[in-house]
């Protein structure tokens, strides 16, 4: 069994449930379904989580919801502050397992980047997470939870929030789809669909699941402009290619106008980021309406990469946005808490026994950077 929680629940956890759950859970216990509303808007919008502090829901519901159901979330168990304003908090679960959620302010804006899942099972060549090895999904409440709590600690509702913590979203797909639809959802966190940002390393058939589903903001963890480089630092992309992965992604935006792609893009010194990468990528991301986000690497101990200097960075920008595409080069924020991208490493009871095997440094046999880029965009 994946969550003890599960062995001895005498019903569901309410922070499991969306507002029709909650409804429908109110009505099984015989109640009138805006009972369900009242609790759903307690939990999430006023953080009540003391069935005695709902005053307007009757006092035999709260007796039997005390019998038939369960309100539990994560425990906080650390908050780092770094000096730049990011904030992290290490999370504890049911079974003991950890996971991390980043606080960003900015002016004007701020931004929780929140986890889907224990550790990560993708593997991708220059994340933490991914050394960590993979233990679980997150179930609707712990992903939930995550926001809960910060709305607590700062006392207002993010304004964004992001599913770019620990762990690939579109590999829990029910569970974060679901979350996510609490966080939009009126009665709870409120937030449009502008603001709640999926990130995926390009898991494409769900790609096209979530377009049916939700209408979040996608990002996408592109990182190489081309295939032979992009199996190596993003092994996803040997099951979806970048010719399966653009059109996914076209077809997700659905000839919104309005709408672009997300595409972020760690710059690694000498691994993908030459003129020629560039070249590439302009190429690549012709006809999709993108946006690009260019993310200094974050070092971590025996990563075997190193960031891009600086002038480099700078060169590669000039270069894509010398194409007309829309290009912003992404702060560090929260690195000497070890809250920047691709830091979060929680702690995870690994299944994947990722642990024991050696570890690679940097990448074994780097393809050339000339390799053509696949000929897969809408003209
Ligand atoms: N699995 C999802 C969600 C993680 S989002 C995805 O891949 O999109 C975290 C983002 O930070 C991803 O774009 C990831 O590729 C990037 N990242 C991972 N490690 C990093 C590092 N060390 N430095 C900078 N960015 C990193």
């Amino acid at each position: 069994m994946d969550n003890p929680q599960e062995a001895q629940a005498p019903g569901p956890n309410l922070l499991d449930l969306d507002l029709t759950d909650c409804e429908a859970l109110v009505a099984a216990l015989g109640f009138k379904t805006f009972h369900g509303r009242n609790l759903f808007k307690w939990i999430h919008k006023h953080g009540v989580i003391d069935y005695d502090a709902m005053t307007d829901v009757p006092k035999r519901l709260r007796a039997a919801l005390a019998d038939h159901a369960l309100l539990r979330l994560p425990r906080i168990i650390h908050s780092r502050p770094s000096a730049d304003g990011t904030l992290k908090w290490v999370m504890e679960l049911d079974d003991g397992q950890r996971i991390e959620t980043v606080y960003i302010p900015e002016e004007g804006r701020s931004t929780l980047c929140v986890s889907s899942q224990v550790g990560c099972a993708l593997d991708c060549a220059f994340c933490a997470t991914a050394r960590q090895g993979f233990n679980r999904n997150l179930r609707v409440g712990e992903i939930v939870g995550q926001v809960w709590h910060a709305t607590r600690q700062l006392g207002v509702a993010p304004s964004n929030v992001v599913m770019m913590g620990m762990g690939e979203p579109l590999a829990n797909f029910e569970a974060v789809v679901k979350a996510m639809a609490v966080m939009q959802d009126d009665l709870a966190y409120n937030l449009s669909k502008f603001r709640v940002t999926l990130s995926t390393s390009g898991i494409v058939p769900n790609i096209y699941r979530l377009r049916e589903v939700s209408d979040v903001a996608l990002a996408v963890s592109l990182h190489a402009p081309n295939n032979a480089l992009r199996d190596q630092l993003v092994p996803i992309n040997r099951k979806y290619p970048l010719e399966e992965l653009l059109p996914a992604c076209r077809a997700y935006l659905a000839g919104d106008q309005r709408r672009k792609i997300t595409w972020e893009y760690v710059m690694l010194d000498g691994i993908n980021d030459s003129l020629q990468h560039a070249k590439q990528l302009i190429r690549l991301l012709e006809g999709t309406p993108s946006k690009l986000n260019l993310i200094p690497f974050n070092p971590f101990p025996d990563s075997g990469f190193k960031t891009t200097p600086p002038a480099q960075l700078e060169a590669f920008r000039q270069r894509l946005m010398g194409s007309g595409l829309l290009v912003f080069t992404r702060k560090t924020r929260g690195d000497e808490i070890a809250a920047a991208c691709g830091q979060l490493v929680g702690r995870v009871e690994d299944r994947t026994r990722r642990g024991e095997r050696p570890v690679t440094v940097g990448l074994p046999t780097l393809p050339p950077p000339g390799g053509e880029p696949p000929r897969c965009h809408a003209r």
